[in-house]
This record gives structure tokens, sequence and C-alpha cells, in this order.
């Protein structure tokens, strides 16, 4: 096998640069993409590239939506990825259809023309599609796919399932969301992307087929940390039973899960999407070109494990608050945020919930923001005309308290040396 420079897969800051070209612009939001624009999406690339793309439905959903396979390449080896079996995770769905158009406007490079021949790919994006009209983790039936590898109640899990069998492919991509909660390790650091190389049995045994989801694991970690330093994470390798992933590389398709995760922005949608392609970019090449054989395991092991609660949305370090007797203390307050998705058709709304869901001594978790609550208040806001700059009278601070698990919306006043009076430093409001 030739490996000349000009072959090889661009870098990952190049891969970056790439995926701006080709991502779509008629593509919304991935947590608001629904069905219809996944099937548009596939038909155009079909109608563009019929020599290219094989589209067929492999099944339907509980809601009688098609669940689409694609299928491209002619390698002897066969690739299966799908994404989104729990509604509410999309960032994936965007990111193949993504690869999917990159693949077919650059299918003359040499990267990708090797790939085409050493490899068949076979994608299904979005295998939960009545979920994600929902913005929800499981399906219509109210089965989450994930915990229905064996039992196979859910027409999705049949489809998934049926695929393999008929294909068996040698390695599967299986790709998430996780909560944005999720830490790297005790670094405080946001676990943008986590890793895993599924068991097959309770000892979390290697075989053949794990090592190299772990060399996979590997290859994606040393592309994505170039781009994200500390950012990546290794997901709780634990045998589950009831799972895909473990059950596939079981089965014979050792499966890589990708766990997208938070990132340290307010706009987090499109640095994901894009962390996905180079990820799924670099590993399908090196699994192409057998650089995935030689990488080295250690590289996925020594990966520091995500730490579910390691992290908060926002953090207001050492903030004072009122107590509801009226006496104040100090605190550090913990602000989490989740998405929901709202309206219909073209009217959807993309919501974030504040919530405050951690208070006291939070040195030991990391954010996405902090904002040093060094002398100033903490107090919920009340009424709709809380304006930063303006100045408040609090006579009853007791009725100001923060309290845990209630909204996040907030005001930071500082005190204005008069009994009683504050100015609005800052209003914390998130959507309704
Ligand atoms: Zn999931």
């Amino acid at each position: 096998m030739t490996t000349s420079s000009s072959a090889a897969v661009p870098a990952p800051q190049v891969l970056a640069t790439l995926w701006e070209q080709v991502h779509s612009k008629e593509l919304p939001l991935p947590p608001l993409v629904r069905h219809g624009d996944v099937e548009r999406h596939l038909k155009a690339l079909k109608e563009r590239a019929p020599e290219l793309f094989q589209l067929e439905v492999v099944g339907h959903s509980v809601e009688g939506r098609a669940l689409y396979h694609v299928s491209l390449g002619t390698g002897t080896r066969h690739v299966l990825l799908w994404s989104q079996m729990h509604g509410d995770e999309p960032t994936a769905t965007t990111a193949l259809l993504d690869f999917l158009e990159y693949v077919r406007t650059h299918r003359e490079e040499p990267w990708v023309a090797r790939l085409l021949t050493e490899l068949t790919l076979h994608a299904v994006p979005m295998l939960n599609p009545d979920g994600a009209e929902r913005f929800q983790r499981r399906n219509a039936q109210g089965i989450d796919i994930n915990r229905d590898a064996l039992a196979l109640q859910t027409p999705e899990a049949r489809a998934l399932k049926g695929l393999r069998d008929r294909l068996q492919p040698f390695i599967g991509f299986n790709l998430h969301n996780q909560g944005w909660r999720h830490a790297v390790g005790r670094t405080g650091k946001p676990a943008s992307i986590s890793l895993l190389a599924a068991a097959f049995d309770e000892a979390r045994s290697d075989n053949p087929g794990r090592v190299l989801a772990k060399k996979v694991c590997a290859v994606i970690r040393d592309a994505v940390e170039t781009l994200v330093p500390g950012q990546v994470g290794r997901y709780d390798d634990s045998f589950e039973a009831r799972a895909f992933g473990d059950n596939m590389t079981r089965w014979g398709t050792p499966s890589v899960l990708i766990e997208t995760g938070p990132w340290p922005s307010r706009e987090p949608d499109m640095p994901l999407v894009r962390l996905n392609f180079v990820a799924l970019a670099t590993a399908l090449d090196a699994l192409a070109t057998g650089k995935a054989a030689e990488a080295d395991v250690s590289r996925y092991e020594s990966i520091p494990e995500n730490q579910s609660s390691g992290l908060v949305y926002l953090l207001l370090r050492g903030v004072g608050l009122f107590g509801v007797d009226g006496k104040p203390f100090t605190a550090d307050v913990g602000i989490t945020v989740t998405r929901e998705v709202r309206g219909k058709g073209k009217a959807l709304e993309l919501l974030h919930v504040g919530r405050v869901e951690e208070l006291g001594d939070l040195r030991v978790l990391g954010a996405l923001e902090t904002v040093d609550g060094a002398g100033l208040f903490a107090v919920p806001v009340s009424g709709g005309n809380a304006k930063e700059g303006s100045t408040l009278r609090l006579t009853r601070p007791g009725q100001h308290a923060v309290k845990l698990g209630q909204r996040a919306d907030l005001m930071l006043l500082k005190p204005l040396g008069e009994p009683f009076m504050y100015r609005i430093e800052r209003v914390i409001r998130f959507d309704k």
C-alpha cells in the first residue's frame, strides 16, 4: 500500500476548515433537524450522485417514518455507522450528512478515493426519528432503543440488528450525545468528545475486535485533541448486557462509541458537528489505510475517565446569598442547563432551561463559564423589569433566598452602602 503525502488524510485543522465548505446551510441547528430534513438530504445526495450512493429503507419507526440506510464504496470491509438512536442526541446526524456531502464533492481526492476502494461505508443517520420529533431520548413506545439490543421489541432496534446481521461489518460507530455536566476526569474541562471501545463481557475482556476499537479511539483522540486539548474523555466501559455497542462487539462488530458533550460557548452545535466530522474522517481513513491497526492502545486507555457530575454550565464563585432567615452567607452557585425543543413544523424553537443545581463549596467542579461573585449578592429575578445598572431596594432579604432546584434567572447585586440599597450588576436569564 502506498501512502504518499498527497494521499494522506488532511490534518485535523485542515479537515475542520474543509467541513465549513461542505456543511449544509439548509439544515437547521442539530436539535431542530427532523426526519423530513434527513430524508430530503439523503434523496438529494442520491439524485446528485446516483453512481456513488445506494439508498434503501431498512425499516420504519413506530410512527411509520422510514429508516434510511445509505451506503457507498466498493471495499470488501464493511463499516456501519448509526446516529441518534436517542432522539435528543442529534449532533452526529448532521456530521454524517456533512461527511457524505464531503465524499460526494471530493471523491477524486486520493484519500477519499482510497476510502471508497478499501471500505464500504453504511450509515443510518437518525435511527430514532420519532424520538427526534419530540426531542426525547426514547422511541414512541417509550423504550430506550439502546437497551433493546436483545429483546428487540422496537422496530428501530430490529432494523439495526437486521442490518448488522446482513452486512457483518468489521467495525461499528455508535454516535451519541451526553449531558452537559460531563467533565474530563478531575480537570474541570468539558468532555466535548468522549470515547469508548464497548466491552462485550462483564470482565471487560479484550479480543482482536475490541482491541481494534480501542485503537480507533486512540486515533480519534489524537486527532480531536489537536483541536481541543484536554477536552476528550473516556466513557465508562462497564458492560451493559442490553446495549447495542456491547452486543455489537459480542456479535462480531466491535463498536466505537462517540459521545458528544458540552462545549464552552453559548453556541455549541456547530463546533461539535465539526469535531465529529474530523473524528469520523480521521478514523475512517485510518481503517482504510491500515494505520488504525498500528495505533497505540495506551493512547485510548490513558484518556481520563468522564466525570458525569464534574461540570456546571455557569458557576457563581463565592457569591453572597440570603438565607430564608435573612442572614447572609457566602457560597458557590452551580447552574446547569438543559435544552428543550418546542413548537411544530417550521416554527420549532430551541430553549435553554437553567436551574440552580448545586450550592455550597463547589471548588471541585469545572464550569463552562465562571463568574467571580466577590462583593456581590445573588437573588432571584423578581418581576420583569430587572435592568442592569438600575438600583433596587431589598427590605426583606429573607424573601430573596436562592433555592436549590429553582429556575436560574438571577440578579447579581452590589450593595450601595446605604441600608437595603443595591445596584443590579448583571442579570442572568434563561428561556422560560
Ligand atoms: Zn445516547
